[in-house]
């Protein structure tokens, strides 16, 4: 059984994530999508709204599970008795931390790979900082995320600024 976790903080998945999920369902029997809980982030969604979020967004998807989990990725590989890492790669700038935390992740566990996959070119610009910085001053992020996310951004931003 080849079993992969994807791990991060999707604070909101985007469709650049979305297209890393997709292609890496493709090589492994079952992809784990592992949603970190990070309170030093300050997150805009609550880790149930983003396993919530993104098990709606995968529905199609059959080979996959949504789990939530805290400390190191590498750990819960383990616990998930997986062989693979899944990262993505957008840039230059990406390059040298995930290097460094696969090098780091190997000493610790040599029985897990880190798999990198590189975005596609049309996501290459996008994270999830620059979408909720997007959504924030009221731009269209319907490009950039899925139509869930769309709608949970709206009602997420509407509870925080309330109408006066
Ligand atoms: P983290 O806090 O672990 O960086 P993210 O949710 O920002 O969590 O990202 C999770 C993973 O997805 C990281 O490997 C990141 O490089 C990758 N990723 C993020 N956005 C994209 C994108 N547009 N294309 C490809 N990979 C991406």
């Amino acid at each position: 059984m080849k079993r992969a976790v994807y791990p991060g903080s999707f604070d909101p998945v985007t469709l650049g994530h979305l297209d890393v999920i997709k292609r890496s369902a493709k090589l492994v029997d079952e992809l784990i999508v592992a949603v970190l809980q990070n309170n030093k982030k300050n997150p805009l969604f609550s880790v149930e709204e983003r396993v919530k979020i993104l098990k709606e967004v995968t529905k199609d998807i059959s080979n996959i599970r949504i789990e939530s989990f805290s400390g190191l990725s590498i750990d819960f590989a383990q616990r998930c008795e997986a062989g693979f890492l899944v990262r993505g790669l957008r840039a230059i700038t990406d390059f040298d931390y995930e290097l460094q935390m696969a090098q780091t992740n190997r000493i610790m566990a040599p029985e897990v790979d880190t798999v990198f996959l590189t975005t596609s070119l049309e996501y290459a610009y996008l994270s999830s900082s620059t979408v909720k910085e997007v959504a924030f001053y009221g731009g269209d992020i319907s490009k950039f995320v899925p139509e869930p996310v769309v709608r949970a951004i709206e009602s997420k931003l509407a509870e925080r600024q309330p109408m006066k």
